[in-house]
C-alpha cells in the first residue's frame, strides 16, 4: 500500500476500531501448547482421582459434579442439598452441609478466608421448616448457633439422628 495522499484517503485505509462497551477489556485468546494441555489433562486426572474419594458428610453416598485442573464444585449424588463443596487447589474452599429433620433444618457452612493458611469461617444456622424454602435461608430467617473461625471445618458424624446431632452440635458450640 502506498503512503496516503491526503487525509480523506488516510482515514479511508485506517484499520476500524469498533467502541468497547462499557469499558470492557478486549480478551486476547493464545492458543494453548501441547504441553500446557497435557499439564492440564493430567491434573485433571490427578484431581479427579484425588477427589472421587470425598463423601457426602450427611450421608456417605459419591460426590458428582466438575472437576478442573485447579477446581472443582462437587455435591451429593443422593440428594444435592446434602452437601456442596467447592475446592480450590484440591482445598476446601466452601462448604454448605444441610441436616434436615422433622420441624428444622441446620445449615453448617464453612467458607476458608485464607486458602493458604487454611483459616476458615464456620457457621451453623437453624432453619425453620415451616418456612418456604425461599425465605428459609435468609440470614434474617435463619438463626445463628455457631460462628468459630480457625483451622478447622467443622463436619459431623455421618447418618445422625436428630438427637446424636445435637448432642454433637452442643459440643462444638461449647469448645467454640
Ligand atoms: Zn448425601
Amino acid at each position: 500500500m502506498s503512503a496516503p495522499k491526503n487525509f480523506k484517503q488516510l482515514l479511508k485505509n485506517k484499520p476500524i476500531f469498533k467502541p468497547i462497551a462499557n469499558n470492557a477489556v478486549p480478551i486476547v485468546y493464545r492458543q494453548r501448547t501441547k504441553e500446557e494441555e497435557k499439564k492440564q489433562e493430567e491434573l485433571i486426572k490427578e484431581n479427579t482421582k484425588i477427589l472421587n474419594k470425598e463423601r457426602c458428610v450427611v450421608c456417605g453416598s459419591q460426590l458428582d459434579g466438575p472437576i478442573h485442573s485447579n477446581s472443582a464444585q462437587l455435591y451429593c449424588v443422593a440428594d444435592n442439598n446434602h452437601y456442596v463443596v467447592n475446592y480450590s487447589h484440591r482445598k476446601i474452599e466452601y462448604c454448605q452441609t444441610l441436616y434436615v429433620f422433622d420441624m428444622w433444618e441446620y445449615q453448617v457452612i464453612a467458607a476458608a478466608t485464607n486458602i493458604i493458611e487454611g483459616i476458615y469461617n464456620n457457621y451453623i444456622y437453624k432453619c425453620d421448616r415451616n418456612l418456604l424454602e425461599k425465605f428459609r435461608y435468609r440470614t434474617d430467617e435463619k438463626e445463628k448457633l455457631l460462628y468459630y473461625q480457625g483451622k478447622m471445618i467443622i463436619q459431623f458424624d455421618k447418618n445422625l439422628t436428630e438427637k446424636e446431632f445435637l448432642e454433637e452440635m452442643k459440643l462444638y458450640i461449647t469448645f467454640s
